[in-house]
């Protein structure tokens, strides 16, 4: 039962002091900027020679640097969270509990500082980035409310003998988080595991350290104990396999790709000489999502909302519609329509520190893969809207429509994580369900429709973790759109629910003769 919880609240930013807080916290970002950022290892702030430049994707100015973590290093953090997981873990409940909720405080305290780091070095804008803090509250302040009821144990029949079935903290958890949400799927996956009493060492992406470090100063200060969080960048190749495959490490809690997911499943399953459990994965992954639009569908509508799934924050949600599977009677008026949403983002186009609806790309890999895409696209389809880009000043791409695509090019099947709308003609309602379940991912999922025979068909045969219904297919709210994903997502997580927490916990049966 949910009791007393409540979603954060986004800020307006139309309200003028709202405005001038956040604009008082980029100029503090621009005091800070070139700042080099140490590892935290027990506690301990260790700087080292390698560093991971973290680049704005609106300017490419360097934002800071963080200092990049060696196997030696890697290993001292994973004994140390080894170390600090013998108290942790005995520590009730109720204290770990206690710096969860100090932690919402400190993060709502720091709010505009965090939403302004966030927009630098993610490219989001302002609300996308206070919408993003929203979520980390929410995660925060549900993991502490389904911690308490765990805490509880599990409901036994009464029998002559005391019999208790309790939840335990496991070990040390690796947390590898995505650079698209450095706060909030971040703070998340680290939270999570500490409010179960695991230690972690969290890995950072490359491209948001700075966030990410901010997130985990902020741990610390809120009270959980040094050694049970450890901050440690460094690069997949360099570190990764190796924390995922060390004997002490007990759970990896992945999000990111289905490549680097599907390799830390394949690492983790591997017995290391001297590990004597079994390593849990938690790995969320990619995307390939779809839109169906029906004949008796609000054409208008449809199209708002494939184009706000497509386009806002550049497409890089994992929740992004990338397809459109549309009706062949409505075909060309949804394309008109999803045509002008488009050029209506573009003209807004620009920082996410200017606010711009639509912003840059993460980086020049992204860039580089993205405009590849579109150039495939090029010849897959027909580019009614877009295909325009320049790396000059940052990352910027512009809303891409491409029609008339078959169902089988590789735009309609593969992962772009970019602003690139492949849309596809169907002449049935089963069609587009078949096409829209013929990926191997399954995240999300929306239909336009009116029809109440194909609505309560796609309930049940649309193959996603995450299924709407005359909604866009992004923005799912903690406790009210558990998400994850299917297949090639992932492992089906569900975060921000009491079944994610219990991936990080053992349950053990005790039982007393009287
Ligand atoms: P990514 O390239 O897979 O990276 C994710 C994390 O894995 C980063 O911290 C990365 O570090 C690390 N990594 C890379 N190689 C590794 C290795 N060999 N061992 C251990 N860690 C390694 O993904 P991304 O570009 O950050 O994020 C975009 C992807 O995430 C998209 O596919 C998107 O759909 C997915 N995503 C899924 C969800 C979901 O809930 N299902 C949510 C958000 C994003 P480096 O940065 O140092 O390489």
């Amino acid at each position: 039962m949910i009791k007393g919880f409540k979603n954060a609240v986004e800020l307006d930013f139309s309200v003028e002091e709202n405005r001038r807080k956040l604009e008082e916290a980029f100029q503090q970002v621009n005091a800070e900027k070139g700042k080099t950022y140490p590892l935290i290892i027990g506690g301990e702030k260790i700087e080292t020679e390698k560093k991971i430049t973290s680049l704005s994707p609106a300017t490419k100015e360097v934002l800071g640097y963080a200092c990049s973590c060696s196997r030696e290093l890697a290993d001292k953090a994973i004994q140390t969270a080894d170390e600090a997981f013998k108290t942790w873990s005995r520590t009730p409940a109720e204290e770990r509990i206690r710096c969860l909720r100090r932690l919402t405080r400190l993060i709502e305290e720091n709010r505009f500082i965090l939403d302004a780091w966030n927009v630098e070095e993610s490219g989001k804008n302002w609300g996308e980035a206070d919408g993003e803090l929203c979520e980390a509250l929410d995660f925060f302040n549900s993991y502490a409310m389904h911690m308490a009821n765990l805490d509880k144990g599990l409901e036994l029949v009464p029998t002559d003998e005391l019999t208790k079935c309790i939840y335990i903290p496991i070990g040390v958890g690796a947390i590898i988080p995505p650079w698209n949400f450095p706060l909030s799927i971040c703070g998340g996956m680290v939270t999570a595991a500490l409010v179960t009493g695991n230690s972690v060492i969290c890995k950072p992406s490359s491209d948001t350290p700075i966030v990410a470090y901010k997130f985990v100063e902020l741990c610390l200060k809120a009270g959980f104990p040094a050694g049970t969080i450890n901050y440690i960048p460094g690069s997949g190749s360099e570190i990764g396999d190796y924390i995922v495959e060390h004997p002490r490490t007990r759970f990896i809690n992945f999000t990111g790709s289905k490549a680097v997911g599907c390799r830390i499943n394949e690492k983790a399953a591997k017995v290391a000489d001297g590990q004597i459990w079994l390593k849990r994965v938690v790995a969320e992954m990619g995307g390939k999502n779809a839109i169906i639009v029906d004949s008796t569908a609000n054409i208008k509508k449809a199209a708002a909302g494939v184009a706000s799934s497509a386009f806002t924050f550049q497409g890089q949600k994992c929740s992004a519609c990338s397809r459109a599977l549309v009706m062949s009677d409505v075909y060309d008026e949804f394309v008109e329509e999803v045509v002008k949403c488009a050029k209506d983002l573009k003209e807004h186009q620009g920082s996410g520190a200017s606010n711009a609806p639509m912003g840059p790309v993460i980086n020049q890999a992204a860039y580089d893969s993205i405009t590849g895409y579109i150039e495939v696209g090029r010849k897959e389809g027909k580019i009614v809207y877009g295909g325009t880009y320049s790396d000059t000043e940052g990352f910027y791409i512009d809303p891409t429509v491409i029609r008339d695509v078959d169902k089988d090019a590789r735009i309609a099947n593969e992962e772009i994580f970019g602003p690139v709308l492949a849309v596809v003609k169907v002449d049935s309602f089963d069609e587009a369900l078949a096409i829209a379940n013929q990926t191997e991912y399954g995240l999300t999922g929306s239909v336009y429709s009116e029809t109440r025979e194909h609505i309560q068909k796609a309930k049940v045969e649309f193959q996603v973790g995450n299924l709407y219904f005359n909604r866009k297919s992004t923005a799912a709210v903690v406790l009210q759109h558990p998400f994850g994903g299917f297949n090639m997502s992932g492992t089906d997580a569900k975060t921000g629910t009491s079944d994610y927490l219990t991936n990080f916990l053992n349950l053990k049966s005790v039982t007393e003769d009287l």
